[in-house]
């Protein structure tokens, strides 16, 4: 599932990992002491683990999102100052990272060395080229740190409460920098904030006012705060006030297009997705994907075609013949009370089928559990999994299932047509086995505190997408065809991702035309679609990430194939794969090609 929580549960594995490093940090000072001669390995280590630390220092609002909450009670202003500070910093840590020689490091720190030079020139262009603070006014919404910092139970209330009290100090500045940075907004990201920061005022007014009123603070503290939490509703609702009344008007015939255009979309899909491949070709790519993936439907749907309609004629064209199919075949579903049930019974089948066929190694100490999704989570995706952190070895990992309790019949039902018997067998495999959930667990395998905060988004939603076509390739579904079909319209959600976030950030595409796309030639519901448009407009290349991971996936399968012939061994190709944690593709590549040119015998 394309879902958000994702990032959250990387958050949880964070917060362990912290602690952690701190210790590290500590014992290889003592070591220092006690042997002098560090190998690069070490010293690389020790960097890796001040440079962390710096980083927080730097960017507090980021450390408390992340789990790290020394900082807490700092709120940095975003004025000009600030600006030439954070590319000062990014700059320093390059020239510290330049003291290191790539080929005295071993395989684990090279790739962190290379996502640390990446990120740094990503970075470089966040501030000095990108500069959505110029235009993303939603970029000024402080609601989610605040949440982030009332919420973190590991800290006594009162400390939280006293932390939250200074960070607000500086909240009426830090609003006033806000309005003179923002040059020329654009309409659907200056929408987007006013509806967001009023949802953040519930953080004060609320959350924060209500913890402060069972807090054990003295009287005259509480009033201070309380006088705080006021004066900061004051500052965000004149920042709403302002948008609303002074910007917004404006936009009517002046505002910046929410396109970014060329030049900046392929310096952003070279920065945040690290892949192998330029933006233009992996559009390219999934134009020639989508065409296939419509012959395969064509083809199939053929195949099914007397057997729901038997008493019509084939439609003439192919893609109504196509979504006639589609339909008949989502009727196939679980009823709404059924859901969780059948999706628990599912896991054990999936890991029976890796096993007995070889695909993949999988920890048998790590049961996944399956259980509704707690309440506080609920909201966004139907489906997500949780991991614990990697120094968390005896936590639960969960797959969270949202029942359908809220849903009113009409909502159940086209929901359950849209998770449908099949889809749902595909859903499972992405979220839990062999996807997200296997992967996460030899992630951990791996601990790295570069890849944790940097992880490369591609690489973890390629690998869910890339394992639903591997177990159908190794005979999961006995080639049903309807599983076949809906696993087809299930990848094309991934391949118009591309070519709609693509299209209109670069080929101007219309809402017209991005509606035929995502309705016509990928079958969605409308409400899905409209969605996407929606979702597309407010982010750029992140909607790309699937697809060019899952692309990247599968053609160093084949690469590696080609190399090794008879001795290929796709057990062995996935274990490998994984082992290096949750990085770049390309990055895992070059590790790969030179471990197999190693082993390859002298001919
Ligand atoms: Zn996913
Ligand atoms: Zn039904």
């Amino acid at each position: 599932m394309e879902s958000i929580t994702f990032g959250q549960n990387s958050k949880n594995m964070k917060k362990s990992l912290f602690f952690l490093s701190a210790v590290i940090l500590f014992a290889c000072n003592q070591k220092t002491i006690e042997t002098k001669e560090l190998t690069a390995d070490e010293k690389f280590d020790n960097y890796k683990n001040q440079f962390v630390l710096d980083l927080w220092k730097e960017n507090p609002v980021w450390a408390s999102y992340e789990g790290f909450h020394d900082y807490d009670n700092q709120l940095p202003i975003p004025d000009q100052t600030r600006k030439e500070a954070e590319v000062n910093f990014w700059k320093n840590v390059q020239l510290s990272l330049d003291t290191f020689n790539l080929d005295d490091l071993n395989e684990n720190n090279q790739i962190d060395y290379h996502i640390l030079k990446d990120k740094i020139q990503s970075n470089l262009f966040y501030i000095t080229e990108f500069k959505s603070d110029t235009w993303n006014p939603s970029s000024y919404n402080l609601g989610g740190a605040f949440y982030q910092i009332i919420n973190y139970k590991e800290k006594a209330l009162n400390d939280r409460l006293l932390a939250i009290y200074e960070k607000m100090e500086n909240i009426s500045d830090y609003y006033q920098t806000a309005k003179s940075n923002l040059e020329k907004p654009t309409q659907v990201h200056t929408a987007l904030a006013i509806q967001q920061l009023k949802g953040s005022m519930g953080v004060f007014e609320k959350t924060i006012m209500d913890s402060l009123i069972v807090s054990t603070l003295n009287d005259s503290m509480k009033s201070l705060i309380e006088q705080r939490v006021n004066n900061s509703l004051v500052s965000i609702s004149d920042f709403v006030s302002f948008l609303t009344n002074e910007v917004q008007p404006n936009l009517e015939k002046d505002a910046k297009s929410f396109r970014i255009g060329s030049e900046l979309y392929a310096k952003k899909f070279k920065h945040d997705l690290q892949a192998g491949f330029e933006a233009a070709e992996i559009y390219r790519f999934a134009l020639k994907e989508k065409q296939i993936l419509h012959e395969k439907m064509y083809a199939v749907s053929q195949k099914l075609w007397s057997k729901y309609y038997p008493n019509e004629n084939e439609p003439k064209d192919s893609l109504t013949l196509i979504r006639k199919t589609i339909e008949a075949v989502s009727q196939n579903h679980v009823h709404r009370d059924s859901f969780i049930v059948s999706i628990r019974r599912q896991i054990p089948e999936l890991e029976r089928f890796v096993q007995d066929n070889n695909l993949i190694t999988l920890d048998p100490n790590k049961p996944l559990v399956v259980r509704e999704t707690p309440e506080y989570m609920r909201g966004f995706a139907g489906a997500s999994i949780s991991a614990p952190g990697p120094y968390d070895k005896n936590a639960n990992t969960y797959y969270n299932v949202t029942p359908l309790d809220a849903y009113t019949e009409e909502e159940a039902e086209s929901y359950l047509r849209e998770y449908n018997h099949y889809t749902l067998q595909i859903l499972n495999i992405h979220e839990a086995v062999p996807g997200h959930y296997t992967q996460l667990d030899y992630s951990n395998q791996s601990p790295s505190i570069i890849k944790s905060i940097f992880g490369n988004g591609a690489m973890v939603e390629g690998w869910a997408v890339y394992t639903e076509l591997m177990m159908l390739e190794n005979g999961y579904g006995k080639g049903e065809p309807e599983l076949d079909l809906m696993y087809y319209k299930w990848n094309l959600r991934t391949v118009c991702n591309t070519l709609l976030d693509y299209g209109i950030h670069v080929n101007n595409l219309s809402e017209e035309a991005a509606m035929d796309l995502l309705m016509n030639q990928a079958f969605q519901e409308k409400s899905e679609a409209t969605g996407k448009w929606r979702r597309a407009r407010l982010s750029q290349v992140q909607l790309c990430s699937y697809f060019t991971g899952y692309y990247e996936i599968r053609a160093l399968r084949e690469e590696v194939k080609a190399l090794l012939g008879d001795q290929f061994d796709l057990k062995k190709f996935h274990e490998d794969f994984l082992s290096y944690g949750s990085a770049p593709v390309k990055y895992i590549r070059e590790l790969l090609l030179k471990d197999i040119d190693k082993e390859k015998p002298l001919s």
